[in-house]
């Protein structure tokens, strides 16, 4: 037998089962983001702010299922209202409209300025997607634009420039679309329009050549849940895709609830056409849903007004309603959960005190890697923000090619060695049940980490 290589002398049973999981997943993982090299760290409990791994060491978790647990691991009135839920209704999921779907979209609608109906999908992927088919429909035009560095989900028509190599990339101002995978036909990349976030001479000038054929743009209003649209960028967006006739589409999956209750677009007093949310909103169960204006949501209606029955007989204008579908679109126990979620955000004082302990976290992280003479900022909004090891200001995809990436792999490593979990190099997020205690270990290990580093 081979020696098994460890991410550190206390992870031997995650190598080990990760020996196992290669042999029958492609990789070892499901995802391809939820690999780390020499091997991942195979979770078995959560609790709170906390995780457990199979080898028992804790980790402060600031990955949080990719933002998806606002509230921690096994919050009680979530893990009451699922099973609730099932115990009530005596079964899962009915495959029927019920009647938590209405409650539901009342709340989004309550909650967010741009939403007036909803429909709810499985994924936030499947919101983007059903978001951008729905900006066809409605507009009659056949591309889509998007921004460089921004992620809507792991699907052909949007999986272009999310990451791209420079060298590829070409001009800054003009970017290329460079697809992110395999097996994304040319035809996406031919029929999309990629724009540079934050620059908004340049993205004019993209648009008023092709506005006639970009049915809309859609963005992440924080980029990457971290890098904010300024906010002259994002309301001059707003006036020129009114103007233009183009739908502006929010991918509120990352900002949703989280950088307030309504989402980027309350924070910003902007009203999207169009709104995908996902992650916070299914309480960590897989949810997605789009909300948006009543005229242009009302064409996935399928009586579209008529008499249903009269038009099946003819069956004529079959095609006329958009097509949007799923088995398990508005699941019961999800949406359960996700407004158990949503009850706890609304209590006073709650998102006030997760962004305070937020911000707490970051000046300390800021004042240690100031004390070791590492250029460093942190960058975020509301309940989310990452760590930028340079001085210089981050406003899109290529300034983060100004950051010191390799130091912060390492110090990554030895976070986790420490018992501070995210995925190396990624973004941290924040839970309502992250303690000033939690705060304070976390600040210790980076010190610790950087002292291992800088030996
Ligand atoms: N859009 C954004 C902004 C996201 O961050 C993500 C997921 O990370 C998605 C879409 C896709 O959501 P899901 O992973 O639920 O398909």
């Amino acid at each position: 037998t081979t020696k098994l290589e460890l991410l550190s002398e206390n992870t031997k049973q995650s190598a080990q089962l990760f020996e196992n999981a290669k042999k029958v997943i492609p990789g070892g993982v499901t995802a391809n983001i939820k690999y780390i090299a020499p091997h991942p760290i195979i979770m078995e409990k959560g609790k709170g702010s906390k995780l457990y791994d199979v080898d028992k060491n804790e980790y402060i978790d600031y990955l949080l299922c990719y933002g998806a647990l606002i509230l921690g691991h096994g919050y009680p009135s979530v893990f009451e209202a699922a099973m609730g839920q099932m115990k009530e209704a005596g079964t899962t999921i009915f495959g029927t409209p019920h009647r938590l779907e209405t409650v539901m979209a009342e709340k989004l609608i309550s909650l967010y300025p741009g939403i007036e109906m909803v429909r709810f999908t499985n994924s936030g992927l499947e919101a983007t997607l059903l978001a951008i088919r729905t900006a066809m429909a409605y507009t009659g035009k056949q591309k889509l634009a998007k921004f460089e560095g921004h992620y809507h989900g792991g699907y052909d028509q949007v999986l272009l420039s999310v990451n791209p190599e420079v060298e590829q990339a070409g001009d800054a101002v003009i970017p290329n679309a460079v697809p992110e995978s395999q097996g994304i036909p040319d035809y996406y990349v031919e029929n999309t329009v990629i724009l540079p976030f934050n620059d908004l001479a340049s993205t004019e000038k993209i648009l008023r050549a092709r506005a006639h054929e970009i049915s809309s743009i859609i963005m992440e209003p924080i980029q990457g849940g971290f890098i904010p649209a300024d906010q002259e960028f994002i309301t001059g967006l707003r006036a020129l895709t009114e103007e233009l006739g183009i739908l502006l589409i929010f991918d509120e999956v990352k900002t949703g609830f989280r950088l307030s209750l309504g989402g980027a677009q309350k924070k910003y007093g902007i009203k999207p056409d169009l709104t995908a949310l996902g992650k916070v909103l299914g309480g960590g169960f897989p949810v997605g849903a789009i909300g948006g204006k009543k005229e242009i949501m009302q064409i996935s209606a399928p009586d579209r007004g008529r008499d249903i029955l009269t038009a099946g007989a003819e069956n004529k204008n079959k095609n006329d309603a958009l097509f949007h579908s799923g088995t398990y679109n508005g699941h019961p126990t999800i949406l359960a959960s996700g407004l158990a979620t949503i009850e706890v955000l609304e209590r006073e004082g709650t998102m006030e005190a997760l962004f305070f302990n937020t911000r707490s976290l970051r000046n300390q992280l800021e004042d240690v890697y100031k004390r070791y003479d590492i250029p460093m900022q942190t960058v975020g909004e509301g309940s989310i923000f990452n760590i930028i090891l340079s001085k210089s200001r981050i406003k899109n995809y290529r300034d983060m090619g100004k950051a010191d990436t390799t130091l912060r792999k390492k110090l990554d490593y030895e976070l986790l060695k420490l018992g501070v979990y995210t995925k190396p190099l990624n973004r941290y997020s924040m839970s309502v049940v992250h303690t000033e205690e939690d705060i304070t270990r976390t600040v210790e290990a980076h010190e610790k980490a950087i002292k291992i580093v800088q030996k």
